[in-house]
């Protein structure tokens, strides 16, 4: 089944969707299966014509959109939950054959998407009555910005497409989506579910390189941009959404630290520890990339953690039973190899498993992880984004935290303890947007996520991602109002 849907997903054709109709384009690029390296579907490459044209239909649909009430906007977006979740095969099928993580993976990908939609329309937004007495009644209420620029990574396109398209079109804005080139597909077929039940021009998608989503962030007609990627492209986004003053929610890369204290049991915690470092194959914003073990559960852990990668299953994901897929694509391939270079070539590196390519086709890595490193090395201080993990030592708790915290990143952290209370304090010392006790890794719609220093701006999810697709206004009215 799975076989037979990818075949028929090479010889489709692909389509923007914009004003509420699928369009093709002029010019096309080829998306390629990761697990092979070969192009397997050409892609329309929007033009700015074509972009213009989506702004413009976003400005013309906000008129009406914004003035719906939020039930009336909840009930649409429901029924697209409901249609993505009669698609959920074909939409999980096609994304594994661009992105590349297994199937099982991809469904629960597609599945997360839909509720996260789902519980983000049940969030209500009430006016804040900041002072009701007699000497007036003021209130905070939120209004809608505009046009929303949503633009995502290749890492998760639809979980994180999902949160940006739901929290702009609940709240009664409207958007132009970009894609990203590497994984452009599964988000049009989003946008073919969506054609028949959004209003027309409510959400435009459109692929294209990285020019389309630098229009985005110029456009004098795009009143926000949510941003999803590096944090070198963030920069580049947030000083561009400068000329208007575009508002802009940035998730940008993450080089979490995960503290393991000296009084865990290593057997119970090592495969949970391994699957928040290797999920999607170390792809994950949020996964663990520097994990800090006590000397007392050192050398255990380490040896765990090395059992685990040789034995896992890494292939192609269209195969039932693999783990883990390949890179995503051929430069991040190559960045992370690079990483290994350097990395086998530290003084005292222990590499106790991986270390190698896979001798197949496709940007297979072997899961691979290293003792003896420390800071100082690109491996360490810099966000691999590959199924690499350095495994660090110490003795010290404050030490510990100390070198968690001496970085520009500060997405999420972990701390692994049996004294939970210990855990508690300990995981409010680290400098991140989101610290775990005994866990690592999951962004849940109910919650805000984002980062903090250079791993991101604002908020997404939860009652604080909503409004931060929302203006608040200042009513002040007089006494008895
Ligand atoms: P990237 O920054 O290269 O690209 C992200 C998107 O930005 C793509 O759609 C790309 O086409 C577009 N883009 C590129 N140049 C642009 C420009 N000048 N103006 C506007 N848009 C532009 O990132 P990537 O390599 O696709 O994704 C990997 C990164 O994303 C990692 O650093 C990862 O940690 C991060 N990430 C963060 C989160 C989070 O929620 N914090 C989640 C997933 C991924």
């Amino acid at each position: 089944m799975t076989r037979e849907l990818a075949s028929a997903f090479a010889t489709k054709n692909y389509f923007h969707l914009i004003g509420g109709c699928l369009e093709g384009s002029d010019a096309a690029f080829g998306v390629v299966n990761p697990a092979t390296g070969e192009v397997f579907a050409q892609c329309p490459d929007a033009s700015r014509a074509q972009f213009e044209q989506a702004v413009d239909a976003a400005r013309h649909a906000y008129v009406n959109w914004s003035r719906m009430s939020f039930e009336e906007r909840r009930r649409m977006l429901a029924r697209l939950a409901d249609a993505m979740e009669a698609r959920l095969e074909e939409m999980a099928t096609l994304l594994t054959l661009e992105q590349g993580k297994p199937i099982a993976a991809a469904r629960a990908e597609i599945e997360r998407g839909i509720g996260i939609i789902r519980h983000l329309i049940t969030i209500v937004i009430e006016p804040e009555v900041l002072r009701n007495d007699s000497g007036g009644r003021v209130e905070l209420r939120y209004k809608s910005l505009g046009v929303v620029g949503g633009i995502a990574p290749w890492n998760v396109p639809i979980v994180l497409a999902a949160p940006k398209l739901a929290s702009a079109l609940y709240t009664g804005n409207t958007m132009v989506l970009k894609p990203s080139p590497y994984t452009p597909l599964t988000t049009l077929l989003l946008g073919e579910i969506a054609c028949d039940i959004l209003p027309p021009g409510v959400l435009n998608i459109l692929a294209g390189g990285n020019e389309l989503g630098q229009w985005m962030t110029e456009h004098p007609g795009i009143d926000k941009i949510t941003f999803t990627g590096s944090i070198a492209t963030g920069k580049k986004v947030m000083a561009s959404a400068a000329a208007n003053m575009k508002r802009v929610t940035l998730e940008l890369g993450g080089n979490d630290a995960a503290i393991v204290l000296g009084d865990v049991e290593p057997k119970e915690i090592a495969r949970r520890i391994f699957q928040a470092a290797f999920a999607n194959s170390g792809q994950v914003c949020q996964a663990i990339k520097r994990l800090y073990v006590h000397d007392d559960v050192y050398e255990a852990l380490l040896t765990k953690l090395a059992t685990i990668a040789r034995q896992v299953k890494v292939g192609d994901g269209l195969d039932e039973g693999v783990d883990y897929g390949p890179i995503q694509n051929r430069t991040q391939y190559e960045r992370v190899l690079e990483i290994l270079d350097d990395t086998a070539r530290q003084p005292g590196v222990r590499i106790l498993a991986g270390g190698h390519v896979m001798d197949r086709p496709g940007y297979f890595i072997e899961p691979t992880i290293v003792a003896g490193i420390g800071e100082g090395t690109r491996l360490v201080d810099e966000e691999p984004f590959g199924p690499v993990l350095p495994v660090l030592r110490f003795s010290d708790i404050d030490d510990a935290v100390t070198r968690a915290n001496d970085s520009r990143f500060g997405l999420g952290g972990s701390v692994w303890t049996k004294d939970l209370a210990m855990g508690a304090d300990i995981a409010a010392r680290l400098e991140t947007g989101v610290a775990w006790v005994n866990h690592h890794l999951g962004v849940s719609a109910e919650y805000p996520f984002g980062g903090v220093k250079e791993s991101g701006v604002g908020r997404a999810n939860g009652v604080m991602g909503l409004k931060r697709n929302m203006e608040p206004q200042l009513i002040v009215l007089p006494a008895g109002s």
